[in-house]
């Protein structure tokens, strides 16, 4: 049963970290083994082999970049002070995963239609054992550079699908790290993006903007990456979803992505802690949260967030890499998921929001 993951930073890796995953994790893990890399980002967990012994059969790949002031440390390049800073390497990672899929079609493939997803997924349907070229659908997230909601056309050209106005917050509606909602730009920029057909995501907006981006915006919404904050003891910020805002996700259509990070699921987890502390069952329970809400299996799925800030050993105890996804089936069949339940979560709740929105 192939998967879909609504959240890798795969080109920020790649421009940051040099990370090449045409190599398997292992292989990049070797390389990087007496380097900085492994202490700022963790060990890898993804690589094209690994992509392959899990069947993820496509990803949404971020277009990322940090201003100054919200910049982890020296080892960050892809870092802002103004727009055209910003614009240049927004292009840049876009730029990146162009070249990739040119340059090595038969290891990934972009995505920008409805045609070239049905192509992508085609051979994962019909021999999942297979070796496949992996799907990569580009998203903004934290759109907080881009200086005009007048720019978005000229992304939606270059293939971009989806977008996360928000990351720290503060230009268009507030954030993880910036409180507020939405600026009168903001709701500009909503207007711009509905009217292109893109994709809204409504990770890291704070409590109050994902309310009113589920009560305003008139295209798609998603939560790629984000918890049900219900579970998690005393989240020191507003990064993930209250039940109020997951019940308006679920009510607005959208589908929620979960976070295999482990201190998104216990959140005072250190890497010095004993792994056998989050596991799967935890992950889930993030789940059968949502579908408790829902009332059925259609507005969760997976959004794993892997090399995102965090790699091994952060990631739930049965997990060495993205391989090891397809772990989670059976614990949610011992939560009473179907075999179907199961398949909407791995891949068709995300496939549905792509059918209905891709163009
Ligand atoms: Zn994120």
């Amino acid at each position: 049963m192939f998967i879909i993951d609504a959240h890798e930073d795969f080109a920020y890796n790649a421009l940051n970290f040099g990370r090449d995953y045409r190599q398997s994790a292992a292989e990049i893990r070797q390389v990087e083994k007496d380097g900085p890399t492994p202490a700022l980002n963790g060990q890898a967990t993804l690589g094209f082999a690994d992509y392959q012994r899990g069947q993820v059969a496509l990803f949404i790949g971020t277009i990322f970049a940090t201003h100054r002031r919200h910049a982890s440390g020296f080892a960050e390049k892809l870092v802002y002070t103004d727009y055209h800073q910003a614009r240049f390497q927004y292009h840049q990672q876009m730029d990146y995963y162009h070249a990739l899929a040119d340059r090595d079609h038969d290891y990934f493939r972009l995505v920008r239609s409805r045609v070239e997803l049905a192509e992508t997924l085609a051979p994962w349907e019909k021999e999942p054992d297979a070796r496949h070229p992996v799907g990569i659908i580009m998203s903004m997230e934290g759109a907080e550079g881009i200086e005009s909601p007048a720019e978005l056309e000229e992304y939606w050209q270059a293939g971009l699908r989806l977008i996360g106005p928000v990351w720290a917050g503060g230009r268009w509606c507030g954030g993880t790290i910036e409180p507020g909602g939405f600026t009168s730009e903001g709701y500009t920029f909503l207007e711009t993006m509905a009217g292109l057909g893109y994709v809204l995501d409504i990770s890291h907006m704070n409590t109050e903007s994902a309310r009113r981006a589920l009560d305003v915006y008139e295209g798609k919404i998603i939560a790629s990456h984000a918890n049900p904050r219900a579970l998690l003891k005393n989240p020191p910020n507003e990064r993930h979803l209250t039940d109020d805002a997951i019940r308006c996700l679920i009510g607005r259509g959208g589908v929620m992505g979960i976070v295999l990070y482990n201190r998104f699921i216990e959140i005072d987890w250190k890497d010095t802690d004993d792994r056998g502390r989050v596991r799967l069952a935890h992950v889930a329970a993030m789940i059968d949260h949502v579908c408790q809400l829902a009332g059925d299996a259609a507005h969760v799925a997976l959004g794993t967030d892997f090399d995102g800030g965090f790699g091994w050993p952060a990631i739930p105890q049965e997990l060495d890499t993205i391989a090891d996804l397809q772990k989670l089936a059976p614990e949610l069949a011992a939560h009473g998921y179907s075999p179907a339940d199961i398949a909407a979560i791995f891949n068709g709740n995300w496939r549905g929001i792509l059918e209905s929105s891709l163009p």
